[in-house]
């Protein structure tokens, strides 16, 4: 989709995130290392402490490679402000909500925000799968509403797809395409379908591969091989459904699967049971792999 020409966009200082999760805190970093203002904000304090955390030990990182200084991670971390007052949010100029993928939770929170505040903030979902058109639905203001699908990690993945629903503005596009390349990322301009442009593809081999350990077609180590030197994809798909969780990845394939009307998306039992035991990748400590002590290399835990 080619960005038209309108209207200048406004000017975005400050960016609440919400939800402190995977996605949030790393939105956050980014947003803190770009100069702008930035509010985090979880309803969980743990969650988001430890969201903190995570920015904290992803700038230590950087500093230990020799991609960072101290003074790049101190000037980040001095922007990033932590809540747990989902109302303090909606004084921001930009909100980019990254809570659980469920469209009655985004719906409820952006009522939330406008109940909270007249201001003409731009309200951003970073949902994976779900409709931005149908999230808008719950707004007063849906041209506002858009689509920001970052990548995990996010201060590694350079790609932004920007999903733009029925009702998103001219000026709303402009202004999360500027925002997104302040941020150092790619953007993309989709349409709001079902899966957008990466997830449809990304979703269909994860699963594929989930059906093929069930079957005993190899281990998981080696069905990841096989794409990462057969195909050159920097990581396989099961290792990548690990670091996206098991849980984000049973929801979007349940979604795709109900409105696509495609077995390719039907869940595997592997996921579910996995799922339904706690199992949900680097975030509880074991999915496809042992993530226990963080090595990303540990032993295969599933072979079948
Ligand atoms: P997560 O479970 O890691 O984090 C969600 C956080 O939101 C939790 O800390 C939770 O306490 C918090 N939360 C729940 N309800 C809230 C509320 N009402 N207000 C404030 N905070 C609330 O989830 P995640 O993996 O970061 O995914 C977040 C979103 O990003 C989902 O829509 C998901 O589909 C999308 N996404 C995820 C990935 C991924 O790789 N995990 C990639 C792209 C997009």
């Amino acid at each position: 989709m080619p960005l038209k020409q309108g209207s200048g966009p406004p000017t975005i200082e400050t960016i609440a995130v919400i939800g402190a999760g995977t996605m949030g805190h790393g939105i956050a970093q980014v947003a803190g290392a770009a100069a702008f203002q930035v509010l985090l904000s979880d309803l969980n304090r743990d969650a988001l402490a430890r969201g903190i955390r995570a920015i904290e030990k992803n700038l230590a990182k950087g500093i230990q490679l020799g991609k960072l200084t101290e003074d790049d991670c101190d000037r980040t971390l001095q922007q990033i402000h932590g809540t747990t007052r989902l109302e303090e949010t909606a004084e921001a100029d930009l909100i980019i909500e990254a809570a659980p993928e469920k469209l009655d939770l985004k719906q409820d929170i952006l009522r939330q925000l406008e109940a909270a505040s007249d201001r003409q903030f731009i309200f951003a979902s970073n949902t994976s799968s779900l409709s931005i058109t149908e999230i808008a639905k719950a707004s007063q203001r849906p041209e506002n509403v858009i689509g920001m699908h970052f990548f995990n990690p996010v201060h590694i993945m350079r790609l932004l797809e920007i999903v733009v629903g029925n009702k998103t503005s001219e000026s709303t596009v402009q202004t999360v395409h500027e925002v997104g390349q302040r941020l150092r990322k790619e953007p993309i301009l989709v349409k709001d379908v079902p899966g957008f442009a990466s997830s449809r593809l990304g979703v269909a081999l994860g699963l594929e591969a989930m059906r093929m350990l069930e079957q005993g077609v190899a281990c998981a180590r080696d069905i990841d091989t096989a794409m990462e030197l057969g195909y050159n994809h920097p990581m396989g798909p099961l290792k990548l459904t690990d670091l996206v969780g098991l849980d984000v990845r049973l929801n979007i394939a349940e979604y795709l699967h109900k409105e696509l009307g495609s077995e390719t998306f039907r869940p595997p039992e592997l996921l579910r049971r996995m799922v339904n035991e706690g199992k949900l990748g680097k975030k509880s400590g074991e999915g496809f792999y042992d993530w226990r002590d963080d090595k990303e290399d540990a032993r295969r835990v599933h072979s079948s």
